[in-house]
């Protein structure tokens, strides 16, 4: 099998077999005519059911995880929806972290519990912790997300799959904040890899997007009966877009992580800043599992701030390179204050997060302008 950056390159992109155009060519087309009644040609007959550019983004996908088959959806919240729609039914539990992402809490709470699934959160970090709920709550499926949104806790995901599939539980693993250039969760043992495409994937800020990879092919065609039952599929443009994207991957995630790695290594010893939450210092609590199980640290950061919520607002609203924005994952750094925007959905539950923390998306520029920003803001604030 060929390295990661060579799949990422050339994976579902085969030259175009009529004109032999190196790019394969995009495929808006939302019918697809047959050769008489269900004559299809390459068994394609209607966008939502198929259509080839999409195909090539699951192809791609499929290669990056190690995955037999992926699927491509029109953001990560309709993979997950997918997902959750083909793995549980009334009376089952959820297992999550208790740092999940907002939006997956929200969407497993509000969407899934008013239709009778309950979820229990747990901290996945801690071993004993995650087979004691396990065991007690018999949960159908275990949900890890590695590096967590926003607080970057690390998960054993190979641990913690082999105690869920002891006690019959099937393990997701959000992939999306390392993604597969730098963790590759079914060779750990998990059985879906979930990603919101939307970030490093597409990796420029101009496409929402979602996929699930999956190591079972019965599961995968469980999946892929709802993925067109339901509906939620990517567009061709988006395909496209992802497809772009996914080609310089490996090298984006190597620049992310040297721009981050020095980010963290300048806060942590910046007065105005309490506590630095990045897997690739030694301090933190999950630096040994990460250093195991990811090939380097990735690209975000996560800051308390001395002086509380107003400190941080303050921050966040000063820097001039990190634009104060939601999202994550592209080629330019972005800065947020969690508390009051992506995880606003989660306050005043076990998963919310500190008013005073900031998370920076490092980008892939000049690393001595975004450490200048950041400390002339933080400066600005802490003088
Ligand atoms: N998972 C994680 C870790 C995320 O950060 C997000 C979005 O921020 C999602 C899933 C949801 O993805 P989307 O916004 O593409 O629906």
């Amino acid at each position: 099998m060929y390295s990661f950056n060579t799949r990422a390159v050339h994976s579902g992109q085969t030259p175009d077999e009529t004109t032999g155009a190196v790019i394969p060519p995009l495929h808006l087309s939302s019918t697809f005519a047959q050769d008489g009644v269900g004559g299809l040609r390459n068994g394609y007959e209607y966008s939502r059911s198929g259509n080839p550019t999409r195909d090539n983004l699951h192809t791609s996908l499929a290669a990056l995880e190690n995955g037999v088959r992926a699927f491509a959806f029109a953001s990560g919240l309709a993979a997950e929806d997918t997902l959750l729609r083909t793995l549980v039914t009334a009376g089952d539990t959820v297992l999550l972290g208790n740092d999940a992402y907002g939006g997956t809490f929200r969407l497993i709470n509000s969407v899934f519990g008013a239709w009778g699934v309950r979820n229990v959160a747990a901290n996945l970090g801690d071993l004993a912790e995650a087979e004691a709920a396990i065991s007690a709550q018999k949960p159908a499926v275990v949900w890890i997300e590695t590096p967590s949104n926003p607080v970057l806790r690390i998960v054993d995901i190979e641990a913690v799959a082999a105690i869920a599939h002891r006690h019959g539980a099937l393990v997701v693993v959000d992939n999306t904040f390392a993604t597969p250039a730098l963790q590759q969760p079914l060779t750990l043992g998990a059985d879906v890899v979930v990603h919101s495409t939307t970030k490093y994937i597409g990796g420029h800020s101009d496409v929402v997007g979602g996929a699930l990879i999956v190591s079972d092919p019965a599961l995968a065609d469980r999946i892929a009966f709802l993925h067109n039952a339901v509906g939620a599929v990517a567009a061709p443009f988006d395909s496209y877009l992802t497809i772009r994207g996914i080609k310089t991957l490996g090298l984006r995630m190597e620049r992310h992580s040297h721009n981050a790695h020095a980010i963290a290594e300048r806060l942590s010893a910046h007065p105005g800043i309490l506590d630095v939450r990045y897997p690739g210092l030694a301090s933190h609590e999950g630096h040994a599992v990460a250093a195991r199980q990811m090939s380097d640290f990735g690209g975000m950061v996560s800051v308390r701030v001395a002086g509380g919520h107003e400190a941080a607002r303050a921050v966040v609203a000063r820097t001039e390179l990190f634009t104060l924005a939601e999202s994550l994952g592209g080629v330019e750094s972005l800065i947020e204050l969690p508390s009051a925007m992506t995880h606003a959905s989660v306050v005043g539950t076990d998963l919310a997060v500190p008013d005073d923390l900031i998370r920076l998306s490092v980008g892939i520029e000049n690393v001595e302008d975004l450490l200048h920003d950041i400390v002339s803001a933080l400066d600005s604030v802490h003088r």
